[in-house]
């Protein structure tokens, strides 16, 4: 697949080719990563998670709950894509909602992972990286919300992008936790993530957490010969299994030897990143889905009163995980247990940031894994704590509204990628594309 770089270069005669060339490939792939095969715009085809708005396209969350619910109006990357370009190609598959970390959630049933069809492509934005890695899309956007473009990114091995929380307008971005959401880039290599992160960043009117400066745009003077100061944290490495360790510590001699200088630093509220998360990701799930009641949008259940109504399309619409949710979100925010666990939530939150910030006092860039494991097998997450497990490394960087991202740099034996993530101080994009890069030339991953 050409990159999106190379795109850049084509002729719209050209690229129409390539989004016909392009629809006939991705329809006869059974990874099943599109759920949708819409198109907007001419220019270069990009493949959208199905839960940021085109408009006039169904836009279903991956959730029975949302089918027939038609977008009327269109998101803001959408609206910036468009402008430099590119254009809406595809509805990619997800976690339904959002929420999941293996894309087996989805209402159009798993995404398959294309290095091991019997393996999950990570999630929730499993359909953009399976397609990406898997030859069928030039480049998607994703949402991360804990790890939902780093981790399919890395189990997929491609290049997976989260931007510093108010970079990126979520205006069309159907809601998940809205604190922590961010729509980013997942691409075949760092220079098209810097390429579309250019594209889709920016002030936004409509979005009241819209950050209001501009930053210069990246992929033009993309330095791979930066040296800089990493900090990688031993205790947090020791907690993912030998594949892991194993790449991690062999990147870290790479990367010494290329000239950046690496400290050992120490995060010690790291354990605490998954309960905080569960609690504040959850609160804000259970108001974002309120909305859902068979009345505005999507899909509504056969019913004699309104209230059944309510009840029997928001029992038959949504899947068990968002309903696990929304009930644990309800009851942090109960009375009586809203300051023993959302307020405390909040709290511990700001401790997080705060240790990550004392670590850029001294370090530019922080080094860590993005999963503990490469991608399981399908149906291997028995248990729903377990896959929250798997976010241990992600979920820090949301809570603390950091840009990461996620870089492929080997494989197990099995012939499964192993991705490592880089962290930044919020708005240092470019010394994050800039890392990224030195580590893509340096582990040369094929
Ligand atoms: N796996 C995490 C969750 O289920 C993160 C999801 C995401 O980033 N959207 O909430």
């Amino acid at each position: 697949m050409i990159t999106l770089k190379e795109a850049l270069t084509k002729s719209n005669e050209e690229l129409e080719l390539l989004r016909a060339e392009l629809e006939v490939k991705a329809k006869a792939s059974d990874l099943n990563a599109y759920v949708g095969f819409e198109s907007s715009g001419a220019g270069i085809p990009i493949l959208i998670k199905d839960n940021i708005q085109v408009k006039d396209w169904p836009v279903t969350g991956g959730s029975k709950i949302l089918q027939g619910y038609i977008a009327p109006y269109e998101a803001t990357v959408i609206k910036n894509l468009k402008s430099k370009g590119m254009m809406a190609f595809g509805r990619a598959n997800m976690d339904e909602f959002a929420m999941g970390s293996t894309t087996e959630s989805s209402f159009y049933g798993p995404t398959k992972n294309p290095h091991a069809e019997d393996r999950v492509p990570g999630g929730s934005s499993g359909g953009s990286a399976a397609a990406v890695a898997g030859g069928i899309a030039i480049a998607a956007l994703g949402s991360d919300t804990g790890g939902s473009i780093r981790q399919p990114a890395a189990y997929c091995g491609c290049v997976g992008m989260k931007p510093t929380y108010g970079r990126v307008s979520r205006f069309g971005l159907g809601a998940y936790a809205s604190s922590l959401d961010q729509i980013g880039p997942i691409t075949q290599n760092v220079e098209d993530a810097a390429i579309l992160y250019d594209a889709i960043k920016g002030h936004d009117d409509k979005d009241s957490t819209s950050a209001d400066f501009e930053i210069e745009d990246i992929a033009n003077n993309l330095n791979p010969d930066v040296k800089l100061t990493i900090a990688v944290i031993d205790s947090y490495v020791e907690a993912a299994d030998a594949d892991i360790q194993k790449a991690f510590t062999e990147t870290v001699a790479k990367l010494e030897a290329a000239g950046h200088t690496i400290v050992r630093k120490e995060l010690s509220n790291t354990k605490y990143d998954i309960a905080t998360y569960y609690v504040l990701a959850t609160a804000e799930a259970a108001t974002n889905l309120a909305r859902y009641d068979g009345v505005r949008y999507g899909t509504r259940a056969e019913s004699k009163t309104t209230e059944e109504m309510f009840y029997n399309s928001r029992s038959e619409g949504f899947g068990e995980e968002v309903k696990r949710r929304i009930m644990l979100g309800n009851f942090v925010l109960s009375s009586g247990y809203y300051d023993a666990y959302y307020v405390k939530a909040q709290k511990v939150r700001h401790l997080i940031r705060d240790e990550f910030n004392a670590i850029f006092e001294e370090a530019d860039l922080i080094l860590s894994p993005v999963a503990p494991a490469v991608a399981p097998k399908m149906h291997a997450t028995e248990s729903a704590l377990e896959m929250y497990k798997s976010d241990m490394y992600t979920l820090g960087v949301n809570l603390a509204g950091l840009p990461g991202i996620s870089v492929p740099v080997g494989k197990n034996a099995e012939g499964m990628p192993v991705g490592l993530q880089l962290i930044a101080k919020a708005f240092n994009e470019k010394i994050l594309f800039d890392g990224a890069a030195s580590l893509e030339k340096v582990v040369n991953y094929k």
